[in-house]
C-alpha cells in the first residue's frame, strides 16, 4: 500500500520500455532516494561519465508521494560538474512526483541516448517515447505550453529542460510547471540524452493502507502547520516569504545585538508591493512559494527565496529589484540555476572592477555592478552558449584558465564554493573530502533561525527580542530533544554529542527524501518552530503503508542512504582518480562564528573524527569502510570497493591523489 508498485525503464538508444514491480527493493529501501540511489549505485558503472548513455536520470518517488504528506520527486544522476562527475540527488515539488504515482509509477529511470530530440509521454500505462524536434529550443514556458495544447490537456504534468540543458551547460536545470526546479546539474544530463521532456497524466490514485489513522495523523499536522508551533513560519511565508532569512542570519550569528525594531529591508519592500500571494507543492498546507507578478517583467512564481535574496544581494549590490525579478524569469525560462549565474556574476564583476577584465573579455558589455545588461545578458549568453558566455558552459573553474588570467580566488570570496559546496548534494565533497566538511558546517549551529528574527518579529507582532527568545527556545528543544542538554546547541567548545546532533539531523533530511516529503515543514527545521520529526515519519509511514516501521528503522535507512552515496561516490573518484576539489579548508570554517560550533579548527576536526566514527567512515579518509557497508548488507558495494583498494577489511580504501583543499588556491 501507498506504493504504485511499478519501477518504469525507458531505454532511449534502444527505444524500449519496460515494467518491473517495486516490491523487490521495498524490504530493504523503502522507497524514494534510497531505492533510487540502490538501484543507480548497482547498475551504473563508477567510470561513467555524465554524458555517457550509460549514466540513469531517474524520477524516485516515495512511499508518502501523492498522499496527504507528499510531493517531492528526487531526481539523481551523475553530474556532469566536478572532477570525477559524482551521483548525486536533487528534490523538485510542485505536482510531478504525485502524477507519476497516481499514473502507477513509483520509480521512472531512463537510461541511453535518443538519436534526436524526444520526450516521454505517460498516461497511465501508455508510455510512449515522442519526437520532440520541434520542442528543440524554445525555452521551458514556451515547452510545457505547447505541449499541453498538443496534448490537449491542461491537467498533464510536464518537466523539461531549456536552452540551457541542451546546450549543456552544467549550470542547467529541469524546470516543472513556472517554478519548480531541479537544480544542481541535472538539466544538462537530461540534454545529453537528447530527453526534452516527460509529460505525465495519472488517474489512478494512491490508496494508503490505514485511512482513519493516517487522516489522524494528517489532522495533527495540518493543526500544527497551521495553527500551531509551525503557524508562526507558515504565516511568515505567505506573507513575506523567507527572503531576508539566511542574509540576516548571517549578521546575527556574527553576533550583532539584536535590534529594538524591525530593520527595513527594500527587498521586503519589493515583495509586499508586487507579491500576489503564496503557492506551492500538491497537498502542502505550508505554501512556501510567492507568486509576483511585476508589470512591464512578467509573473512567475519563485521559491527559496532567501537563497535568492542572500546571493543575490551579496553578488550584484543591487538597488532594482525589477532586474532581480528579471535575472528570475529568465533563468527559469532558460533552464538555468540563477544561484550559479550570481556566483558568475559576482566574480565577473569583481574582476572587472579590479581592471582583471574589461568590456571586450565580456563581448563589449562592461561587467558593472547593478547594471541590469551585464546581469541578464550573462544569463542569455550562457543558455545560449554564445560568445563569453560559451566559456562557462563546463563551470566556473575552466571559465577561469581562459578568462580572469585563473583568479577563481576572487570569486572564493564570495562563498563561491556555490557550484561544488551545496551541502547534501555536492558530488566532490562528501566521499574523498578527507571529513564530511559540509555536515559539520552546517549543524548544530541552528543560528540560521536567527534569520527569522525580523520576520517573526512582524508576522507575531512582536519585539524582534521577543521573537530572538523563542527561536532559543526551539532550538533549546531541539538541543534536548536529541542530546538531552539543552545548552549544546549553542557551546562555542567541542562536546562529544555534537556528532549526534549532526547526524540526527541529516538522517531528519535524508528520511523525507527516502519517503517523499518535503524536509521544510519536518523537524530538520526545528528550530524554526517545525516538530515532525523521524518519530512522526514512523508513524506516517505506517499508516501509510500497512508495515510498521520504527524510527531507529528509518534511522538505518537513512544511514543507508548517505552511506552507499558515500560509498560509490567514493569509488568513483578513486575509480576515475582526478583530484576533487573541496569547498574550504577547515580552517576557514572554523572562522565563521556560528553558535554551536567549536572556534577552534582542531576542535572542529574532533566533531569530524566522532562524525566519521558515528557513520562508520575511515576518519582518515571520510571514506566509508568496508566492515560498515557489509555489516548493513550493502555487499555489492564492499566488494566493488575492495578491489579498488585496501585488502584490510575494517579500513576504506586510501584515495591515490592529492586532495585540493579549496578551488580558488590552486590556479
Ligand atoms: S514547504 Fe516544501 S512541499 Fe510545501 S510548498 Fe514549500 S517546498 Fe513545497
Amino acid at each position: 500500500m501507498s506504493w504504485a508498485g511499478t519501477i518504469l525503464r525507458v531505454n532511449l538508444t534502444e527505444g524500449k520500455i519496460e515494467k518491473e514491480p517495486t516490491s523487490k527493493y521495498v524490504k530493504d529501501y523503502i522507497g524514494g532516494a534510497l531505492i533510487g540511489t540502490r538501484i543507480f549505485t548497482e547498475e551504473v558503472p563508477p567510470d561513467t561519465r555524465a554524458y555517457d548513455p550509460k549514466n540513469l536520470l531517474m524520477f524516485n518517488t516515495g512511499p508518502l508521494t501523492g498522499t496527504l504528506f507528499g510531493n517531492r520527486a528526487l531526481i539523481a544522476t551523475k553530474a556532469p560538474q566536478g572532477a570525477n562527475q559524482l551521483y548525486t540527488f536533487v528534490g523538485m515539488g510542485g505536482q510531478l512526483a504525485s502524477e507519476i504515482k497516481f499514473a502507477g509509477y513509483d520509480h521512472i529511470i531512463i537510461k541511453g541516448k535518443a538519436k534526436e530530440p524526444v520526450y516521454l509521454f505517460i498516461n497511465n500505462d501508455t508510455v510512449e517515447i515522442r519526437d520532440a524536434k520541434h520542442l528543440w529550443g524554445l525555452d521551458t514556458w514556451e515547452t510545457q505550453q505547447r505541449m499541453k495544447t498538443e496534448l490537449e490537456d491542461p491537467e498533464v504534468q510536464i518537466a523539461c529542460i531549456g536552452p540551457a540543458g541542451e546546450n549543456l551547460v552544467v549550470y542547467a536545470m529541469i524546470v516543472h510547471d513556472i517554478n519548480n526546479t531541479a537544480a544542481r546539474r541535472v538539466g544538462a544530463v537530461m540534454g545529453s540524452k537528447n530527453l526534452k521532456a516527460i509529460a505525465v497524466r495519472g488517474t489512478k490514485g494512491v490508496k494508503v493502507a490505514d485511512p482513519k489513522a493516517f487522516l489522524a495523523l494528517y489532522d495533527e499536522f495540518y493543526e500544527d502547520i497551521t495553527k500551531g508551533r509551525g503557524a508562526p513560519f507558515t504565516k511568515m511565508q505567505h506573507k513575506e516569504g523567507i527572503s531576508r532569512q539566511i542574509a540576516e542570519a548571517y549578521i546575527y550569528a556574527y553576533g550583532a545585538p539584536i535590534p529594538e525594531e524591525v530593520p527595513h529591508s527594500p527587498m521586503i519592500d519589493f515583495l509586499k508591493k508586487y507579491m500576489v500571494g503564496p503557492i506551492g507543492c500538491a497537498f502542502c498546507p505550508m505554501q512556501c512559494h510567492q507568486n509576483l507578478s511585476v508589470p512591464g517583467i512578467g509573473n512567475a512564481g519563485v521559491n527559496c527565496v532567501n537563497y535568492f535574496g542572500l546571493i543575490y544581494q551579496a553578488m550584484y549590490d543591487p538597488t532594482d529589484f525589477e532586474v532581480w525579478w528579471e535575472r528570475t524569469l529568465l533563468s527559469n525560462k532558460y533552464g538555468l540555476d540563477s544561484l550559479a549565474m550570481d556566483m558568475i556574476g559576482g566574480w565577473l564583476m569583481e574582476l572587472y572592477k579590479r581592471g582583471i577584465i574589461t568590456a571586450a573579455d565580456t563581448d563589449g558589455i562592461p561587467m558593472e555592478r547593478r547594471s541590469r545588461k551585464a546581469i541578464t545578458s550573462l544569463i542569455e549568453k550562457v543558455a545560449k552558449k554564445e560568445g563569453f558566455g560559451a566559456l562557462f558552459t563546463d563551470g566556473i573553474v575552466p571559465a577561469a584558465q581562459k578568462i580572469g588570467q585563473g583568479h577563481l580566488e576572487l570569486a572564493d570570496q564570495y562563498d563561491n564554493d556555490f557550484p561544488y559546496g551545496w551541502v547534501e548534494y555536492a558530488p566532490d565533497l562528501g566521499p574523498v573530502a578527507k571529513y564530511r566538511v559540509a555536515a559539520v558546517a552546517r549543524v548544530p549551529g541552528f543560528a540560521d533561525g536567527y534569520g527569522n528574527i525580523p520576520s517573526y518579529a512582524e508576522t507575531l507582532g512582536i519585539s524582534p527580542r521577543e521573537a530572538a527568545k523563542l527561536i532559543d527556545e526551539w532550538a533549546s528543544d531541539a538541543s534536548e530533544r536529541i542530546t538531552g542538554d539543552r545548552n549544546l546547541w549553542r557551546t562555542p567548545k567541542y562536546d562529544k554529542r555534537i556528532s549526534k546532533m549532526i547526524v540526527e539531523k541529516e538522517d531528519e533530511i535524508l528520511v523525507a527524501d527516502i519517503s517523499g516529503h518535503c524536509e521544510v515543514t519536518s523537524a530538520y527545521l526545528e528550530h524554526y518552530g517545525m516538530r515532525f520529526n523521524i518519530e512522526h515519519y514512523a508513524k506516517w509511514l505506517s499508516a501509510a503503508t500497512g508495515i510498521k516501521y520504527t524510527p531507529d528503522q528509518l534511522r538505518e535507512a537513512a544511514h543507508k542512504l548517505r552511506i552507499i552515496t558515500d560509498g560509490y561516490n567514493a569509488l568513483c573518484t578513486l575509480v576515475i582518480g582526478e583530484e576533487p576539489l573541496l569547498a574550504k579548508p577547515m580552517e576557514e570554517l572554523a572562522s565563521f562564528p556560528v553558535p554551536g560550533r567549536p572556534k577552534d579548527p582542531k576542535e572542529l576536526r574532533k566533531v569530524q573524527i566522532d562524525y566519521s566514527l558515528t557513520r562508520g567512515y575511515d576518519p582518515e579518509t571520510g571514506i566509508p569502510t568496508i566492515k560498515e557497508l557489509e555489516k548493513l548488507g550493502l555487499n555489492y558495494l564492499a566488494k566493488k570497493l575492495a578491489t579498488v583498494a585496501s585488502p584490510h577489511a575494517e579500513q576504506s580504501p586510501k584515495p591515490k591523489n592529492k586532495v585540493r583543499m579549496s578551488p580558488g588556491k590552486s590556479n
